[in-house]
């Protein structure tokens, strides 16, 4: 017996999940057929001999029938202000049908709680248990569509504090524009002046920063170190009047940030920026120790140095799959060929010994994390095509990049992100067997229950 275990077997389980396969995600990857629950936390995991002797006449047991059980998902990179105002459309599905109406703006703070509680709503339906929001601070308090100014802070604490979040959230603050540009000044005024709201223990928390340091190789807005196939190089997001100026003021941006004591993401794609912003990381890291947690944003063009440079510093990748598929021939396009191999690299991520986060980025992609579980171990297009196939991950490491890696993006990989006794009951009921559903399937097995720190949230 391990020995955080004893406290919870007080009494009987409040819940037994038996005759299944339950994923816990541990160091081991062990599958096991049953998982009891008490007072919303994992009381123990076995055979089903194992945790019978925890079902007793007030316990809820629920036969798996063969369903899996995993633990609830973490999406990593998720817009959730923004997903609640846009969805059921998505920005990579608007776009590929040629551009659509935009959604109404949200003015009032109604109109934010509600976005947020839609989209609590249907991470439930698909046994979503944490996210992170990438990006909401001042630096868009008067940016059009009303999804990313500071307020929205202030509404997801007030949410938590009420109860009412049904996902443990994560933020990080922007001090210049979402996708836009930054100054150097507006980051550390930001630092200086901007006081978040306090944490809610377990449920809402501001972790850090976000920063944009460049666009993306299609749009030839990436900084990259081989010419794009028109022969250009792009640069940084960052305000500055030379190369050297800007990337002094992003080295500049990411000192003060960390020196500020904030775990910090930057997003970076192309493989001149990756390169510079993961030395950066790794130079601040080296200067106190701190284990900070400082990941970089999609990555899409990462050279085999900079993969090793993250590694060695502990700096996390947090990518989209489905990006990869969605954007794989226009990224072909815009760098050509022989760049394609440092594209999305997840594979050589994992083989570099680089902590990799899997996310939707809803709404520019579907939150659903089935497909993007799929995409990252088939990486097959729309078009059927695959891209980037040496890249595929297997469906046990495609599940730790959406469970127990962003425990560790959150800094709380040692209370959620796997299924092991004292852990919370975060978890997901898969109804079907993971290993044996064909990934490209994946998306049509549906959700059967979602439950965090214990409590149903999602049930058909
Ligand atoms: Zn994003």
């Amino acid at each position: 017996m391990l020995a955080n275990e004893s406290e919870y077997l007080a009494g009987t389980a409040d819940l037994v999940l038996t005759g299944g396969a339950v994923h816990t995600v541990d160091a081991a990857d062990r599958v096991v057929d049953a998982i009891a629950v008490t007072g919303g936390r994992i009381a123990r995991t076995g055979t089903a001999e194992q945790v019978a002797p925890l079902i007793g006449p007030g316990t809820r047991v629920i036969p798996l029938e063969g369903r899996s059980v995993l633990p609830g998902i973490n999406d990593s990179h998720l817009h959730g202000v923004w997903l609640g105002q846009m969805w059921p459309s998505l920005l990579m599905e608007q776009m590929a049908a040629g551009g659509g109406e935009p959604p109404a703006p949200l003015k009032t703070r109604e109109d934010r709680r509600r976005a947020i509680l839609r989209t609590a709503e249907l991470l439930a339906t698909l046994g979503v248990t944490s996210y992170t929001e990438p990006g909401l601070g001042p630096g868009e308090d008067t940016g059009p569509s009303g999804c990313f100014g500071s307020e929205a802070l202030r509404d997801y604490a007030e949410l938590a504090a009420e109860g009412r979040l049904t996902a443990r959230v994560t933020a990080l603050m922007l001090f210049g524009e979402l996708d836009g540009r930054s100054s150097l000044q507006d980051v550390l005024g930001g630092l200086r002046d901007f006081t978040p709201p306090a944490p809610v223990p377990g449920r809402f928390r501001v972790a850090g920063v976000k920063i944009f340091a460049d666009g993306i190789p299609p749009m030839r807005n990436a900084w990259v170190d081989d010419p794009y196939t028109d022969g250009s190089y792009g640069g940084l997001l960052v305000d500055g009047d030379s190369e050297a100026g800007r990337e002094a003021a992003l080295r500049e941006m990411i000192d003060a940030a960390h020196a500020a004591g904030h775990q910090i993401g930057v997003h970076a794609t192309g493989s001149r920026t990756t390169r510079t912003v993961a030395r950066m990381m790794a130079d601040a890291l080296a200067r106190d120790g701190r284990d900070a947690r400082h990941y970089i944003i999609h990555g899409d063009l990462l050279a085999p140095g900079t993969l090793a440079t993250m590694a060695a510093a502990g700096v996390g990748l947090n990518t989209q799959a489905g990006i990869a598929v969605f954007t794989g021939e226009m990224m072909r396009g815009a760098v050509g060929d022989a760049v394609m191999p440092i594209t999305w690299p997840t594979r050589d991520a994992l083989t570099a010994g680089v902590r990799l986060c899997l996310s939707s980025d809803a709404p520019v992609l579907t939150p659903d994390w089935r497909a993007g579980l799929a995409a990252a171990v088939t990486r097959r297009g729309l078009d059927g095509g695959v891209c980037g196939e040496e890249q595929r991950l297997t469906v046990a490491e495609a599940l730790r990049a959406y469970t127990i890696v962003p425990a560790w993006q959150d800094g709380d990989e040692s209370w959620k992100g796997s299924l092991e006794p004292g852990k919370v009951a975060d978890l997901c009921v898969l109804d079907g067997d993971l290993l044996a559903t064909e990934p490209d399937a994946l998306p049509k097995v549906p959700v059967s229950l979602t439950m965090v720190d214990g409590r149903v949230v999602h049930e058909i």
